[in-house]
């Protein structure tokens, strides 16, 4: 079975789930964590938005209203093997541009869009150390968060492979 693309598939996330998430969005896959609230409310938009439900809540997990897959562990490897594994699910944590220039990978902040942001402008607003050799920045269309690749992204890579490699 051939990996999952990010574009093809999109999760919504009950509030147990916001490290998960976060990681998921910066995977590059839309994800929504709504706010705590009615479990009806939880299942119904991600029913009518055709996202699959990911949830830690045995009762949650039993509708039929929208597609759901009950998160077994609370460790963030696992919960990610899982989800890799039930969805043939592709982790690759490289940064990848779209034509415009946008990001493939999501903000892990708020789920927003990750638009090119001209180097002039964001060495403004970066830290010294970084914009003394970072060049290619872009920028979150919903809450500003400026992101580049560097030490941090490096970081979630290894994270993401030492992950696969416990497969
Ligand atoms: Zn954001």
């Amino acid at each position: 079975m051939q990996a999952q693309k990010q574009k093809d598939i999109k999760f919504s996330a009950d509030h147990m789930l916001g490290r998960l998430s976060r990681w998921l969005r910066i995977l590059g896959y839309d994800t929504d964590y709504p706010p705590p609230g009615p479990d009806k409310e939880l299942i119904e938009s991600a029913g009518t938005d055709n996202r699959i439900l990911l949830t830690r809540d045995k009762t949650v997990a039993e509708t039929k209203k929208a597609r759901v897959i009950y998160i077994k562990s609370d460790r963030i490897e696992e919960q990610l093997m899982q989800l890799a594994e039930e969805l043939s699910l592709e982790l690759d944590a490289n940064l990848k541009e779209e034509e415009d220039g946008s990001l493939v990978n999501r903000c892990g902040v708020c789920n927003g869009i990750l638009k090119p942001l001209p180097a002039e402008a964001a060495k403004e607003k970066v830290p010294e150390g970084v914009k003394a050799h970072i060049d290619k920045y872009w920028q979150c269309a919903g809450c500003n968060k400026i992101y580049w690749e560097g030490s941090h992204w490096d970081q979630i890579k290894e994270r993401i492979e030492k992950i696969k490699k416990s497969r």
